[in-house]
């Protein structure tokens, strides 16, 4: 799981960072930068992440069945 900070007053959204820490450090360099040290009203996190480890879980399962199909023409055919 990843974190992602959104600022809808600037309409930026920074990379995805994976700790909290992190986080707060971009967090706090995008105010200092942007909006002087004050706490702009339209900040949000948001998590991301749940769907690339989705899509990682997927693409082992097609991987495995591409396996599976492989041996059995393998077998068939040998
Ligand atoms: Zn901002």
């Amino acid at each position: 799981m990843a974190y992602q900070y959104r600022c809808d007053d600037c309409g930026t959204t920074a990379e995805p960072v994976h700790s909290r820490v992190a986080l707060r450090a971009v967090r706090g360099r995008h105010r200092q930068l942007a909006h002087h040290g004050l706490r702009p009203d339209g900040e949000h996190i948001e998590t991301v992440g749940v769907r690339q480890r989705l899509s990682w879980r997927t693409g082992c399962g097609f991987a495995v069945l591409a396996w599976i199909a492989v041996l059995d023409w393998i077998i068939r055919h040998l």
